[in-house]
């Protein structure tokens, strides 16, 4: 009997209506004859109201209740799903990531899982039960809650499809699938049949919020197949999957977006060895995740290292920089934030030459100003003024021939 594993996020089981939809759904899957395990997220909104409240109550949370508060969320998805299925006649069991075996380590609120024992989820699915996972969430080798990290349903769902070896893996949302560009800004953007692991992966990591980061790069390790479709009807959606040879055909597969960055400029500084490991080393003390860095050319023995991180991390970046900034002698440090980041990935990159021209023509045209460039075999990125976020996804949209294409109109006839 095929083994599917089926997840939902939050705007798929937003209200009670979608939780009976995503209830018959399930039903209706194991009717056609598989064993199903549903794994699922908090309803929409619910995490951020929790992480609102939590700050609200405390300045500083402490962790581990962060994360015993943040589980909570998905633990009432989960209930109501498994209830409403059985008032449609079937026969489901909710249990907690830790009942399903989903084992972490201690690195709350981001914890990566260390390994899944899904004995009982057999057991149940054995004894022809549906099975009703709480995504996000996993247990600590001290038995305490744990998250994983924003987003973090998807990455339950595909280890769970991994450590059960199932048939198939379904990531329902509320988008048709992976787009050439988040739907919501480009209009015109399409939906893919198919993409690489690598290309989802960067597009990920560059602000396409449809899948998380993490659960692509579990997929990819393990060779989880998955398919990114629509909670809302049948249609068939994109497919995620180690890519074959003719997928380097396509030259850019998407173009991502992220508006939640800020960019740090040590102005005027030393060029000698050492003066970016200072740098650097402040912020790693922070746990702040840098993302691009660019050194300019030395000029009379001093250069500019510009760098960008999470909007989120300025303030923390800000207050350990300004102690090293004087120590090495810097002209000053000069933030900004409400940067934003432009991507466009393609496998087919390797292969192609001429796309940064293209890029930074069409930006050019625009009128767009680019702060800062990064590239990888696969990617580039720029930097841009958050306001132009939008547009530059367009152009650029149009410029790679990404739009769907729509016939236009037949003039009507003056009589008609
Ligand atoms: P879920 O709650 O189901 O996990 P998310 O909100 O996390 O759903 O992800 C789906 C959203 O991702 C869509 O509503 C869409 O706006 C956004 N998105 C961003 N980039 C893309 C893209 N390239 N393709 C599809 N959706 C995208
Ligand atoms: N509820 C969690 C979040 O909002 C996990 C998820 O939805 O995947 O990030
Ligand atoms: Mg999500």
């Amino acid at each position: 009997m095929r083994l599917i594993v089926q997840k939902y996020g939050g705007t798929s089981v937003g209200t009670p209506e979608r939780i009976r939809n995503v209830a018959r759904r399930l039903l209706e899957t194991q009717q056609s004859g598989c064993k199903v395990v549903g794994v699922i997220s908090a309803m929409a909104g619910v995490t951020d109201n929790l992480i609102k409240l939590a700050r609200e109550t405390s300045p500083q949370p402490t962790e581990r209740e962060m994360d015993a508060l943040l589980a909570t969320g998905e633990l009432a998805a989960i209930a109501l799903i498994a209830m409403a299925i059985n008032a449609l006649g079937g026969k489901a069991i909710s249990l907690t990531g830790a009942e399903a075996g989903i084992l972490t380590d201690r690195a709350h609120t981001r914890a990566r899982i260390a390994n899944i024992a899904p004995k009982q989820i057999h057991q149940l699915l054995a004894d022809d039960y549906i099975v009703v996972v709480a995504g996000f969430q996993g247990q600590n080798p001290d038995g305490d809650t744990t998250t994983l990290g924003r987003g973090g349903t998807d990455l339950t769902a595909i280890a769970l499809a991994g450590a059960l070896n199932a048939d198939a893996c379904q990531i329902f949302t509320d988008v048709d699938g992976v787009f050439t560009c988040d739907p919501r800004v480009v209009s015109e953007a399409q939906k893919l049949d198919e993409v690489a692991y690598d290309e989802l992966l960067e597009m990920a990591g560059a602000g396409s919020k449809v899948m998380q980061s993490r659960a692509v790069e579990f997929a990819k390790k393990f060779g989880v197949e998955f398919e990114v479709r629509s909670s809302f009807h049948q249609n068939a959606g994109t497919i995620a999957r180690e890519e074959t040879a003719n997928m380097e055909d396509v030259v850019i597969r998407g173009i991502s977006v992220d508006r939640n960055q800020a960019k740090l400029t040590v102005d005027d500084v030393r060029d000698e060895a050492g003066i970016a490991g200072q740098i650097f080393s402040a912020i790693a003390s922070g746990n702040i995740v840098v993302d691009m860095i660019v050194q300019s050319v030395s000029k009379h023995g001093t250069t500019d290292i510009s760098f960008t991180i999470h909007e989120n991390d300025l303030d923390a970046a800000t207050k350990l920089l300004e102690p090293v900034v004087k120590e090495v002698q810097a002209a000053g440090l000069i933030t900004k934030s409400g940067v934003a980041k432009l991507s466009v990935v393609g496998i087919g990159m390797r292969s192609h030459s001429g796309v940064a021209a293209r890029l930074f023509d069409c930006l050019g045209r625009g009128g767009i100003n680019i702060h800062l460039i990064s590239t990888s075999e696969i990617k580039i990125a720029v930097v841009i003024d958050g306001q132009d976020a939008d547009r530059a996804a367009q152009l650029t949209h149009e410029e790679f021939g990404l739009a769907k294409f729509i016939p236009s109109q037949t003039p009507q006839s003056a009589d008609e």
